[in-house]
């Protein structure tokens, strides 16, 4: 089995479930399959259970405007609320809103439901919203900033979803998988408000947080913070510094490794798995240890993160 395991990976939501399964099936490293709304939830639920599989349940804050809290509200009432910008500019809303579905009322189904892993979850404060509703992810839009529209999702509501996942990780004790942009202080709040001290065990993935937030969050979850970086994409120096700085401030039994990429866009699992090594790599070099000393680290890092000890 490979060592290394992927803390962090995806699924094309479009893929059959019998492709899914042979390409997990290759797999002799531990993936752990995020969902970010119904469409690859619904496909991860059909996998059966195998060994290196960790099926997750969640709604990544780029899909949050379509989850319906209250459901009272209409549709017009509901994207309102969960969009921000809409009385900005009620033109644009209405070619927006006739394009988006049906809001989905948040039902978190704790009893049948099958996951090891809360996720992929989050706030982010960047992100805006597709002309066609939603993203593509993880396959299409995600660099292109062409077809965006000027709205984002309401950060109330993004804390709103956020926030009722957290309390079923909490009373399910699952690990979680957080995405943050530009929001780590927001963030901070929204996990203090269910978590006390050490009782929780949350990966913050694609790390790149300031400095001085990584401190706090150290501080308030020194045994059950994990940082998760999928350093083989790093091209450019400054980011490589960037690295290294955090580094610098992160022990590295909080280390987490991971590739954020839909595991079907590899030619092979191998493929994969290269990409997770190249990550541990460069995490060896930029701490200045060995390579089978982080392999043996990440290995003990990611069964304490899903195993929540
Ligand atoms: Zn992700």
């Amino acid at each position: 089995m490979g060592r290394i395991s992927d803390a962090h990976c995806h699924v094309t939501s479009s893929l059959d479930v019998e492709t899914l399964a042979s390409i997990l099936k290759a797999r002799n490293f531990n993936c752990c399959l995020m969902s970010t709304y119904w469409k690859d939830w619904e496909l991860i639920q059909q996998v059966r259970p195998l060994r290196t599989l960790l099926k997750s349940q969640g709604v990544h804050p780029w899909f949050s405007h379509l989850y319906r809290v209250d459901k009272t509200l209409s549709k017009v009432e509901h994207y309102k609320t969960a969009i921000s910008g809409a009385n900005a500019d009620p033109e644009s809303f209405q070619i927006l809103l006739d394009l988006l579905p049906e809001p989905i009322d948040l039902v978190t189904d704790e009893q049948d439901a099958d996951f090891e892993i809360l996720g992929e979850v989050g706030l982010d404060k960047v992100f805006r919203i597709p002309r066609s509703g939603y993203p593509d992810y993880p396959t299409g839009e995600k660099k292109k900033d062409t077809g965006l529209t000027r709205f984002r999702v309401n950060i109330e509501h993004q804390k709103k979803i956020l926030g009722i996942f957290l309390e079923l990780a909490h009373r399910k004790r699952v690990p979680v998988s957080v995405h943050c942009v530009k929001a780590h202080g927001a963030l901070l709040e929204e996990v203090l408000k269910v978590y006390e001290g050490d009782d929780a065990a949350i990966c913050l993935h694609s790390y790149n947080g300031p400095i001085s937030q990584t401190h706090q969050w150290l501080k308030k979850f020194p045994n059950s913070i994990y940082f998760s970086f999928p350093l083989f994409a790093v091209v450019e120096e400054e980011q490589a510094q960037k690295y290294r700085d955090l580094l610098k401030v992160i022990p590295i039994d909080r280390v987490l490794i991971e590739t954020d990429q839909a595991i079907d866009s590899y030619e092979s699992a191998n493929a994969q798995y290269q990409d997770l090594k190249k990550s541990a790599q460069l995490l060896a070099e930029f701490t200045d240890t060995s390579y089978e000393e982080i392999e043996r680290t990440l290995e003990r890092n990611f069964s304490r993160f899903v195993n929540r000890c």
